[in-house]
């Protein structure tokens, strides 16, 4: 009986800058592929480029991966720490004739581009050193010797099958003069020591995939499958900038995003299944498949996230939602702020705000102090009239008498004093509301009241009527 190889996916950053959501997405898809299939996921830290790698931002992409709930399952390995991982197998193909050093400098190669332009053919490397056999030596680079005929082809699993003709590569650098590997040979030599099954990328990396074939062949290593998921787009179909509303994934953290909504917006962003649009985490796992993925860019659409975090804010449970929300509530100014209490208040507000800044304001005539409370003047001169006062001051000696102080208590005593006096609801709610909130909007009295307690809804009664 044969077993199926294991599914193994990765994601490669390079730490440049911090995880912007196109690279956030093929990870969340990598992930997936991995999850779905009981497979591993890895990753690796491409940071080759030592001028502008930096572990800053190695440390916030990891960040950003853990944020989005998106685990791995070894340590990362960083390409930085692997030039002799690299050189040896660049010995192995300079040993079995498939690699040759080489000494045109730069200017050399340009000035063959140019001949090769100027006669109306690719610009390539003329293979000048190729036959050679030219030694090791200073500031020499190594080449790979590319099939000079034939296609190298594959069947992507986004884009369907794709094949490039060998004469359009040239014989690509696999290692420069300073010893170091040039990208296309670490990514494939790590791909295969991290046992790849499954590359799924940005397509911006098809071009080099037809390279690396080439590699995999030469190395004699199994060639995973590859996928290249379309760019990101801008709403107006233009290159994806800061502009369209897209930011960091760190960014989106910080403006009170919950890392559901972004996950889920992301997949769907590229990914379908049906019509459906809200995937709970463990439904994605189940549900994801690269037969789903789309060859067409898709457009950046900040209103439809915001759509989805609104949903996955009520959808949250309310520890968890308080504690999300806790440190937007600190940054507001609430330092001593409890889970416990903000556990009781989310459930009044969770309904209204679409990000948890949004929440800390609405919470806020909660989270003073009954003395601080602020109250807007429009409002006091509006409802809390010579009338108003009296009707707070008769609930005030109402409510002092409650043993058991809950909405449903409250409630019935607001709806017997109305009754018994032959009013109308709207002469008390709104003193009451004004009381209580210091303002006229805000949720359901008697939810504020059983949240605030018998003692804070009295101070803050008594001082309602003094204003
Ligand atoms: N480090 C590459 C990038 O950030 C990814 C390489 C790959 O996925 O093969 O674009």
């Amino acid at each position: 009986m044969t077993t199926q190889p294991q599914v193994v996916t990765r994601f490669a950053p390079s730490p440049t800058g911090h995880l912007h959501i196109g690279g956030a997405r093929t990870a969340i898809f990598s992930w997936l592929l991995a999850r779905k299939m009981g497979g591993r996921f890895v990753l690796r830290i491409e940071d080759t480029d030592r001028e502008r790698s930096k572990q800053e931002y190695t440390d916030a992409i990891l960040e950003s991966m853990r944020w989005l709930g998106l685990d791995w399952d070894a340590d990362p390995i960083y390409q930085s720490d692997r030039d002799d991982v690299y050189n040896k197998y660049i010995d192995q193909l300079l040993d079995e004739g498939k690699a040759y050093w080489c000494e045109c400098t730069p200017e050399e190669v340009e000035a063959m581009r140019e001949a090769a332009r100027a006669a109306g053919d690719k610009p390539k490397y003329n293979g000048h050193c190729r036959a050679r056999n030219l030694p090791a030596g200073e500031g020499r680079v190594v080449r790979f010797k590319a099939p000079v005929s034939g296609k190298t082809g594959w069947v992507d699993l986004v884009k369907g099958p794709l094949s490039f003709d060998n004469t359009e590569l040239d014989d690509m650098i696999i290692r420069r003069s300073d010893g170091s590997p040039t990208y296309n040979l670490a990514v494939v030599v790590d791909d295969y020591e991290q046992k790849i099954s499954h590359v799924l990328r940005g397509d911006d990396h098809v071009s080099n995939t037809p390279k690396q074939i080439m590699l995999y062949e030469a190395l004699g290593f199994p060639v995973p499958k590859f996928g290249h998921v379309p760019m990101i787009l801008g709403s107006d179909r233009k290159k994806l900038s800061k502009r369209h509303g897209a930011l960091s994934v760190m960014e989106y953290e910080k403006m009170g995003y919950l890392p559901q909504a972004l996950v889920n917006y992301l997949v769907r962003l590229g990914w379908s299944y049906g019509d459906q649009e809200i995937f709970e985490l463990q439904e994605l796992i189940e549900k994801f498949s690269t037969d789903g993925l789309s060859g067409s860019p898709a457009g950046f659409d900040p209103d439809k996230l915001q759509w989805l975090n609104a949903h996955y804010m009520k959808a949250s449970a309310d520890a968890d939602l308080a504690a999300l929300a806790l440190p937007f509530v600190v940054r507001a100014g609430f330092d001593d702020a409890s889970i416990d209490f903000l556990t009781k208040l989310v459930p009044l507000f969770k309904e209204r705000a679409k990000d948890l800044p949004e929440l800390a304001e609405a919470m806020r005539f909660m989270l003073v102090s009954d003395a601080g409370l602020a109250y807007d003047e429009a409002a006091v001169a509006k409802a809390l009239t010579e009338e108003g006062r009296i009707h707070v001051a008769a609930l005030r000696a109402l409510f002092a008498g409650l043993e058991s102080f809950t909405k449903d208590t409250t409630h019935d005593v607001m709806a017997r004093y109305v009754e018994d006096n032959g009013l109308k609801f709207k002469a008390v709610g709104p003193p009451l509301r004004v009381a209580l909130v210091g303002a006229m909007g805000g949720p359901n009295l008697p939810d504020v009241m059983e949240v605030l307690g018998k003692e804070r809804t009295l101070a803050r009664m008594d001082r309602a009527v003094t204003l």
